[in-house]
Parts: C-alpha cells; sequence; structure tokens
C-alpha cells in the first residue's frame, strides 16, 4: 500500500511562513517526487492561502490539503464551528479528527469524534481518526482497551464506510515531547487495531495507519519499515521542510 506522510502544523504559521515553508517543499519534491501520499493539515484561516499556492506550484500539485479538525454538525447555528462541506469547498482532501489535544483540551469524547468522522464522509473528505493513550494510561497496562475503545465507537457510527477513514495511532505520551515510541512498540497497537478493522470489515487491508509522536527525520525510516505502519502524522517536524522532506523520502519502500 502507498504510505501517507501528513504533516500537522497545528496552530502555527503566518502568511508569510506558511508561503516560505511550501516554497522550500516546492524546491525539495521538485528534485525528489514522492513515491508516498504527502498531505499538509494547517490551521484553517490558511487553507484557502495553502490552496492557491498549491495550485499554482506544479512541484507541490502531489501535497493534499487537510484541516486540523471539523464541525460534528452539518450547518447552523454552531457559532465559530467549521463544516466538513466548507472544508470541502476549499479544497480539503482529508482532516485530522480526534487530535489528543482536541480531546484533552476542548473536551472531545469518543461520540463526538464518531460524528465528526460521519461529517466528513458525507463531504467526501478523509478523515484521519486520532486514537492514543497517555502515559498513565499506559502505565496502567490499558493501551489496547483504550484505542480499541476510541476506535469501535467511530467504526459503531460509521458502518460499511469504515474503510474510508486513515486511522493514527498517537500515544499521547509521545506527542510534541521526543519520546517516540519504539519500532516493536508501535507495531504491536498498529496490529490491534487493525485486527479490529479486520473484524469490521473485508477491506481493512487498505486503511492506512499512520503512527504519530515525534517521528521525525531520523527515527522516520525504522519506524515506516514496520508492516502495520502505512505513514505517520508528523507534527514539529512538518515545519521544518529538510526534515519533512526526510520522512516523505523514508516512506518510498
Ligand atoms: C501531532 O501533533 O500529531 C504530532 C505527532 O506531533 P509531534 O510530531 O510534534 O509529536
Amino acid at each position: 500500500m502507498k504510505k501517507l506522510i501528513a504533516g500537522n502544523w497545528k496552530m502555527n504559521g503566518s502568511l508569510a511562513a506558511n508561503e516560505a515553508l511550501l516554497s522550500a517543499l516546492a524546491q525539495g519534491l521538485a528534485v525528489d517526487q514522492p513515491l508516498c501520499d504527502v498531505a499538509v493539515c494547517v490551521p484553517a484561516p490558511y487553507l484557502a492561502q495553502v490552496h492557491a499556492l498549491v495550485s499554482s506550484q506544479p512541484a507541490l500539485s502531489v501535497l493534499g490539503l487537510g484541516a486540523q479538525d471539523v464541525s460534528n454538525q452539518a450547518s447552523g447555528a454552531y457559532t465559530g464551528e467549521v463544516s466538513a462541506a466548507m472544508l470541502r469547498e476549499l479544497g480539503c482532501r482529508y482532516v485530522i479528527v480526534g487530535h489528543s489535544e482536541r480531546r484533552q483540551y476542548h473536551g472531545e469524547t469518543d461520540a463526538v469524534v464518531a460524528g465528526k468522522v460521519q461529517q466528513a464522509l458525507a463531504a467526501a473528505v478523509t478523515p484521519i481518526v486520532c486514537v492514543g493513550e497517555t502515559l498513565s494510561e499506559r502505565e496502567a497496562g490499558q493501551t489496547e482497551a483504550v484505542v480499541k475503545r476510541q476506535l469501535a465507537a467511530v467504526i459503531h457510527a460509521n458502518g460499511h464506510c469504515i474503510s474510508e477513514i486513515v486511522v493514527a495511532y498517537e500515544p499521547v505520551w509521545a506527542i510534541g515531547t521526543g519520546k517516540t515510541a519504539s519500532p516493536e512498540e508501535a507495531q504491536a497497537v498498529h496490529a490491534v487495531l487493525r485486527a479490529q478493522l479486520k473484524a469490521a470489515t473485508d477491506q481493512a487491508a487498505r486503511v492506512k495507519i499512520l503512527y504519530g509522536g515525534s517521528m521525525n527525520a531520523s527515527n522516520a525510516a525504522s519506524l515506516l519499515a514496520q508492516p502495520d505502519i502505512d505513514g505517520g502524522l508528523i507534527g514539529g517536524a512538518s515545519l521544518k521542510a529538510p526534515d519533512f522532506l526526510t520522512i516523505i523520502a523514508a516512506a518510498r519502500a
């Protein structure tokens, strides 16, 4: 399966910084075309800017545009929310759903996350559904139970469409901390998620399961070599063009 390397810019960037980052990526991609799918998930106010830049530079045409969140409602009196149809209209192919920072700081429950996935799928935007355990949950031996519970809510609400999602396993203790799950630790959880998807759909083999959590230019190749790691969701390292390009190159295999 073609791997997917998705950058999560989080709440970073500016009009000038985005242009500089994309032009550095364009230079690298012009020399070395990726053999994997690539996406950048940018703050909502910059979607139109990034869409325009990506559309105007041939070397960037491989970049799929992504958002970082979506409403679990279709439209109406939900001040501040952004709907999946709006994202689609702005050219988004992907949207991150249920990132741990949203579960943690914005109280997103499994049910809310499942509703957001429904909205994204209905608008033909691919949700990148994040699951992952906290450090205390890992230490209590609850990793498997937590990620299975989080994914089960999404499977339950989305039935036969489930093969259209991308899953990202992101141990919370590894996000932005510089601590990475070892390739073996990550693979073990990915295998659990694959088995859960297999029980829900006969298309489980084509669901991409990304690893996220301090993936960087040095550790990407060993993580991406694992049989059930189909790509990466990259935070910090996606803001540095040379690092992001190195990770993209590591996903060739
Ligand atoms: C993320 O935000 O999804 C992430 C994985 O961040 P980082 O790579 O910085 O740990």
